[in-house]
């Protein structure tokens, strides 16, 4: 343990179940000292989360449906009744139709393209607005993207559109929240076995490509995910905004399999 976020507050949007991204970011930061609060979607969530939340000390949960207004308000207003301020927010959300995340992008339908954008994209900047005025001392906000929005990936068709346009966000914001001295980044993680990975088709085949094609020759665990995200929240980012952080054992380096890869 470190002391990396002493006396700090994080409000993590995003805990499923204990294969969740969030759940490694979350471990992360109570390990380094920060007080946490949780969001979730709907009661089938909560009774996954609530145990979850009560082994990190964690008692603040809150119920937050990220496609209403509404809901996202009601969030906030208990982040301020509890602390009154807020120094960082962690956004581990994404949804899209599991129909469209397997054939061809072309095929997209405009009623998925809206909900992805919506609940995958638009919601980050949704967060980001109730976020900032609870940051009155600095701080710091980060998002979870995907090597398919830089590059075409098998499958993740209209999801790679959302998270070309989330990093898209984060520079945005970063510039907007920067002279309060609000960071905003992304993580972009490599593949990893979680409920939301489950809806794309193939993810099998694609952890074993990464396994094989990646610099390190393996697939990144939440931890590692978890460790990237403390350096981003707390003050050793500092002089980071704006930018997608790649843990992913550097597959997006890769220009061609490498001749040691064994096919699959
Ligand atoms: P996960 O299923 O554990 O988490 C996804 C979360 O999104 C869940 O907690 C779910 O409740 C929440 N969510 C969905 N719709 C919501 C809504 N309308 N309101 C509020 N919450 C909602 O899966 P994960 O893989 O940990 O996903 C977290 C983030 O990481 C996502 O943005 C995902 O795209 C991104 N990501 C995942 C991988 C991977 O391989 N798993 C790689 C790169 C990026």
């Amino acid at each position: 343990s470190n002391n990396l976020l002493a006396g700090k507050r994080g409000l993590i949007m995003g805990v499923a179940n204990d294969k969740s991204i969030a759940w490694g970011i979350a471990q992360a930061c109570a390990d380094a000292g920060a007080e946490l609060a949780f969001s979730y979607m709907g009661d089938n969530f909560k009774k996954r989360v609530e145990p979850l939340a009560a082994s990190l000390g964690v008692t603040q949960l809150f119920d937050c449906d990220v496609g209403s207004e509404e809901s996202i308000d009601a969030c906030f207003k208990g982040v301020e009744e509890a602390w009154g301020r807020l120094d960082f927010l962690v956004h581990a959300i994404g949804f899209s139709d599991k129909n469209e995340l397997r054939g061809r992008y072309v095929d997209t339908s405009r009623d998925n393209f809206k909900m992805t954008m919506d609940v995958s994209v638009y919601s980050f900047t949704a967060v980001a607005q109730r976020a900032e005025k609870l940051m009155t001392d600095g701080g710091s906000m980060l998002t979870l993207t995907y090597y398919g929005a830089e590059q075409v990936m098998p499958h993740y068709n209209v999801m790679g559109v959302a998270k070309a346009a989330l990093e898209a966000s984060v520079m945005y914001l970063a510039e907007d929240l920067g002279k309060d001295n609000i960071r905003v980044n992304a993580i972009s993680a490599g593949p990893i076995k979680t409920l939301a990975a489950s809806g794309i088709g193939d993810f099998r085949y694609i952890l074993k490509w990464n396994e094989l094609n990646s610099p390190l020759r393996r697939n990144v665990t939440q931890e590692e995910v978890g460790k990237a995200a403390l350096f981003l929240l707390s003050d050793l980012g500092s002089g980071t905004t704006g930018e997608t952080l790649h843990v992913d054992s550097g597959y997006h380096v890769v220009g061609m399999k490498a001749v040691d890869a064994p096919d699959i």
